[in-house]
Order: structure tokens, then C-alpha cells, then sequence
């Protein structure tokens, strides 16, 4: 356990509150204003604690850029639209992407708002620097933004959103929650009363000790892309690691230097935080919300789709040795089902009326 400037803050609240939540603790640990993770580094790139899909490939971007410009024409093309990007990170991915749609659909270009959600300062700066010379907006919610036609991009962004845990105990479940142990001088886990009917029922014979998670933060943020898309032509794409249908398992994890923590309680503030994605609950929650739901389709499916072989060719033809080899290698860690490509998954979500957007036309709609 190290003695992490958040961890005499959480000590506080436990003496005064009692045990916290798994959710409340994981929003603590990435979000809290002055000591969360997310809001006093910069955890991306080589020598940081991970890397992500636009970090590792301009091609990523490039791909994403087309998913835009396609579904943007099947929704005949409405002006001007919010382009909007839910944790954004260093803004790679947005700065590829609007650079390619300079290139491939100018008059998207031109008349897209870009809105960008993020509550870390020091992110909200890199984003500021990547997109220098755009037009862009910064927001704390998606709520924030207007009304309107959207095209909406999410990646590795869930994943970081609060989960709560519950416990298969004997008959019932009980919420694991976060508590202070006094003799061993550290964060430990406890299962807090019984709790009637939060589970569903595909777990009802899941064995002892099994986990369940949950995660009211993107319900509600899913629910509130369905309604944007069933009121105004739209498409929405979010990529990110999880599980297609309900099912038990404690995904909770702390990475911190490219290494899994043993202990997700450890470090609080200094390691990230994150969970499972659960796919099934996000697809359910858009469609209830009006949306119509596609997939999900692996991330490798979705990036050959968009043509990410003939482009990396085009780069790479261009390119001397050294850079090809770079790219070709890029390309692989993102598609290869060793790398990226089957472990990372990709939902859509489009208004009603629309067509399968681009790389979803095998699904049916939700
Ligand atoms: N999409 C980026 C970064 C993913 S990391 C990439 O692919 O590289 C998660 C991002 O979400 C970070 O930018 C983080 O600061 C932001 N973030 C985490 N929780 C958030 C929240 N509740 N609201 C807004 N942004 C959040």
C-alpha cells in the first residue's frame, strides 16, 4: 500500500461515512480535483502507464475519419453537426480525423462543431496544443452540448467510468464496498448488507463469491446519446474492451508503469483504474432510449472495413523503410487478433431511420 496523497483523503471519508463504494472509490481515485489520476498527468504514450489505439497509429484516426464521412452521408448530410469525442485524451485521435476529413469530406470539415468532453486540466491542455488553429469547444458532460445533429466517438473512454461490484453471497448478493482496516494499515474490500434484486436474472445460479458490476455513470451517459440520436439525425461509435453479454467476473484493474497491480486499492491516484465494458447493458440502454443499435463487431472487423490495409499500403508506399515498418507494425498491434483487433470490440448506435453504419452492414439492427 503506498501512502498516496488521495489515501489520508479517503481515510477521512470512510472514518466519517463508513465503507465506500467500489464506483465511489474508482471516481475518486481518477476524478478528485486535486489528487485523481487523470487530473495531474498525462498517463499516455511510450513512457507512460498505457497506450491506446490513436497513441500507437495514425491510421486509427484516418479509419475513424471515414466511419464519419460515411455516416455522415447517410444521414444526407446535415449542417452544421457536433462532432463530438467523449475522453479524448491527447486529442490524436481528433486531430487525425479532422486532418483526414480536410482531405476526404471538406464540407464536414468546415462546418463540424468539434466538442470535446474531458474534466482533466491537463489533458484539456495536450487536446488544446493537438488541435490548435480548430474551432473546439471544451465541456465537463456531454450534457453541455447543443442539441442537434451529431456524430459522437468514444474510445478507451467507458472503461474509465465508475463500476459497482456485487457479491454472490449464499442466496443473495451484497455490494462490495470499499473500508479502512485499522490493524493492517490499508485499503481493504468488504461486502457491505444484502441487497434484493439487483442482479439479473441470466446470474441468478452464478456460484459463491462471483462478481457482478454494474455502472450507473455510463447507463445514464448511453441513455442520453440514445435520446440525442432519436431527436436529431445522428451516429455514435464507441470502441473500448468488455463483454458482449451479462456475465459474472471482477474486472476491476489498476495499471500503474504498463503492469497490472495486484491490488486495485494500492495506489489510489496513482494507477489507473478501470473495468470491463459492458456491451450488452449499453446496447439495451440505447435502444430503450430510441437509438438503434449495431453490433458489437471487433475492432479488427471494423478498422478492414474501413480500409485500413489500402491506406496503410498508400503510407507505406510513400514512406521510407523505417517508416513502413513502423506503420505496417502499427497496423498490426491494432487489427491482429494478438494485438487489439479481437480483444477490443466496437458498438454503433445510429438514429431510427438510418442504415447500417459503415462496417456493421452484417449486423442487425437493435
Ligand atoms: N480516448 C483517448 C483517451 C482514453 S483515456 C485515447 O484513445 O487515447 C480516458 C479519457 O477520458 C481521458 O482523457 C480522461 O481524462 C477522460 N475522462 C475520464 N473520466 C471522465 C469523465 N467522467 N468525464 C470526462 N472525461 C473523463
Amino acid at each position: 500500500m503506498s501512502e498516496t496523497p488521495l489515501l489520508p483523503v479517503l481515510r477521512r471519508l470512510i472514518a466519517e461515512q463508513g465503507p465506500i463504494s467500489v464506483a465511489a472509490y474508482m471516481a475518486l481515485a481518477l476524478g478528485h480535483p486535486r489528487h485523481g489520476y487523470y487530473m495531474t498527468r498525462d498517463p499516455f504514450g511510450l513512457r507512460g502507464d498505457f497506450t491506446t489505439a490513436p497513441e500507437i497509429s495514425q491510421l486509427f484516426g484516418e479509419c475513424l475519419a471515414v466511419w464519419c464521412a460515411l455516416s455522415w452521408d447517410a444521414m444526407k448530410r446535415p449542417l452544421p453537426i457536433n462532432l463530438v469525442e467523449l475522453g479524448p485524451g491527447r486529442g490524436t485521435l481528433m486531430a487525425d480525423l479532422v486532418r483526414t476529413l480536410d482531405r476526404i469530406a471538406p464540407d464536414l470539415a468546415r462546418g463540424a462543431a468539434i466538442h470535446l468532453i474531458e474534466t482533466s486540466p491537463v489533458l484539456r491542455a495536450k487536446q488544446e496544443a493537438a488541435l490548435e488553429g480548430r474551432r473546439v469547444a471544451w465541456h465537463e458532460a456531454l450534457a453541455r452540448v447543443p442539441a442537434g445533429p451529431l456524430l459522437l466517438i468514444a474510445n478507451e473512454f467507458f472503461d474509465a467510468l465508475p463500476i459497482r461490484q456485487f457479491l454472490r453471497a449464499g442466496e443473495g448478493w451484497r455490494e462490495r464496498l470499499v473500508d479502512w482496516d485499522e490493524a493492517e494499515q490499508r485499503l481493504v474490500f468488504r461486502a457491505g448488507l444484502e441487497l434484493p434484486g439487483t442482479v439479473p436474472p441470466a446470474l441468478a445460479a452464478a456460484p459463491d463469491g462471483s462478481v457482478y458490476e454494474t455502472s450507473a455513470v455510463a447507463t445514464a451517459l448511453a441513455d442520453e446519446i440514445g435520446m440525442r440520436l432519436a431527436a436529431a439525425p445522428g451516429a455514435a461509435i464507441i470502441i473500448d474492451y468488455g463483454r458482449r453479454a451479462p456475465a459474472a467476473g471482477d474486472t476491476l484493474a489498476a495499471i500503474r508503469d504498463r503492469q497490472k497491480d495486484a491490488d486495485p486499492l494500492a495506489a489510489p491516484g496513482e494507477a489507473d483504474l478501470t473495468a470491463h465494458v459492458d456491451f450488452a447493458a449499453l446496447v439495451e440502454t440505447l435502444t430503450r432510449a430510441r437509438a438503434r443499435g449495431w453490433g458489437p463487431i471487433t475492432q479488427g472487423g471494423l478498422l478492414r472495413a474501413l480500409g485500413i490495409e489500402a491506406r496503410l499500403a498508400a503510407l507505406a508506399a510513400r514512406a521510407n523503410p523505417a517508416q513502413a515498418e513502423r506503420l505496417k507494425l502499427g497496423a498490426r498491434r491494432l487489427i491482429a487478433p494478438e494485438g487489439m483487433g479481437t480483444l477490443f470490440l466496437a458498438l454503433a448506435a445510429t438514429s431510427p431511420h438510418l442504415p447500417a453504419p459503415p462496417g456493421f452492414e452484417s449486423q442487425t439492427p437493435r
